[in-house]
């Protein structure tokens, strides 16, 4: 089993929130697989969702102040938004946390939504870091994905992304009917990106491919799964999440902070925070859909206890390569899997899903084929 990167990537503190993220829920088009909260833009839609924006950073920068050390922007499709306001936006966190972050700060842009120039602004503005929502790279995929860009845009666009010499990510799709998931794979990594996210199509039953019908073929999404890993690895890009890729140093920090158990802001409607507040063990919330949360609606609140942490630092942390560290769990909430699941534990171990390497539990590349069954066998057996 491959140890993650050997220097310590990140050296925020996980006992202090250091790391924002920011949802801008605006798009160029809706694909008809998206389950994430989105729309399309009008003019005084965007307007008040910056004055309220304004409103709930000055409130969590007073209870919460920066410094930064990673800010993420996702979406939606934050590049969507125009260069002033942008501008508005980054200002309005350089006078409240601080903006840049300190290790990282990301920017979410699809293809079609920024030139070269425009890509230097975002650098001048402070993001060294962008995700590139490509997905696929054959057009009669994007077609049926709904995406409003075409392969040869999608790879021109990355290519602008890689000559602004900033850290870059590119987004997958994999496990479409119809696709060449290999091809995809192979046409990114050939561009040199130090980064890639590939994920299997998913159907939520509340989305527009759910209510059609869309099916994924499971033995195809297992295919796709299982090859990507040894053709990524080719390029050098490991597998350091059940579905991040990355160069040696290149891992992202603001997800690795997350997926650690560190706390985090969440600005802007539907955003997620996770914060040291209502017990021992901190309040994870989830702000309103964009309607409620104009008016000001408060976020829903989920103060955890001893066991829900632990479920949490396994459900994120097993899908790592790093796994999770039982000593120190035990010494935030004297709990482990060996006292809430110990069966489970036993037979993940001797089934070798998971592998103890002095008190690090990981999953191993078995294990993370199967992980959502194995998780949900925790869950089942506590
Ligand atoms: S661009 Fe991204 S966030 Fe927007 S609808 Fe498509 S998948 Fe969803």
């Amino acid at each position: 089993m491959l140890a993650l990167h050997p220097a310590p990537l990140v050296d925020y503190a996980l006992g202090v929130v250091r790391s924002l993220y920011l949802h801008v829920p605006f798009c160029p088009g809706v694909c008809p697989y998206c389950d994430f909260h989105k729309m399309r833009r009008n003019e005084g839609l965007v307007a008040r969702y910056l004055d309220r924006l304004e409103r709930e950073a000055h409130d969590l920068a007073e209870r919460y102040p920066g410094p930064l050390d990673t800010v993420y922007f996702g979406g939606g499709t934050p590049s969507h938004l125009s260069d002033d306001e942008m501008a508005r936006v980054t200002r309005l966190l350089e006078g409240t946390f601080g903006f840049p972050a300190r290790l990282e700060t990301t920017l979410e842009a699809d293809p079609l939504t920024f030139t070269p120039e425009r890509l230097r602004r975002f650098r001048d503005l402070g993001f060294d870091r962008l995700s590139i929502g490509l997905q696929s790279t054959q057009d009669a995929v994007l077609r049926f994905l709904g995406r409003v860009h075409d392969g040869k845009q999608g790879l021109q666009a990355l290519a602008w992304a890689l000559e602004t010499g900033v850290r870059v990510n590119a987004d997958v799709i994999a496990a479409v009917p119809g696709q060449d998931a290999a091809l995809d794979l192979a046409r990114v990594a050939d561009t040199g990106v130090g980064h890639m996210s590939v994920y299997s199509l998913t159907i939520e039953p509340n989305t527009p491919f759910g209510l059609r019908g869309v099916r994924v073929d499971p033995e195809r999404e297992a295919d796709d799964f299982e090859a990507t890993a040894p053709l990524l690895a080719a390029y050098g890009l490991r597998r350091y999440e059940v579905s991040n890729y990355a160069r040696p140093g290149l891992e992202a920090r603001h997800n690795l902070g997350a997926w650690r158990g560190g706390f985090y802001l969440g600005l802007g409607p539907s955003a997620a925070s996770y914060l040291p507040e209502g017990g021992a063990y901190g309040t994870r919330l989830r702000n309103p859909p964009i309607r409620a949360w104009l008016e000001g609606a408060p976020p829903e609140r989920d103060v955890l206890d001893a066991e829900g942490v632990v479920l949490e630092r396994l459900l994120t942390g097993l899908r790592t390569r790093e796994g999770v560290d039982l000593a120190e769990l035990r010494a935030v909430t004297g709990l482990g899997p060996e006292t809430t699941a110990p069966r489970w534990l036993d037979e993940a171990l001797r089934h070798r899903l998971l592998a103890l390497d002095g008190s690090q539990l990981r999953a191993t590349d078995d294990g993370i084929a199967r992980l959502d069954a194995l998780l949900r066998a925790y869950v089942r057996s506590t």
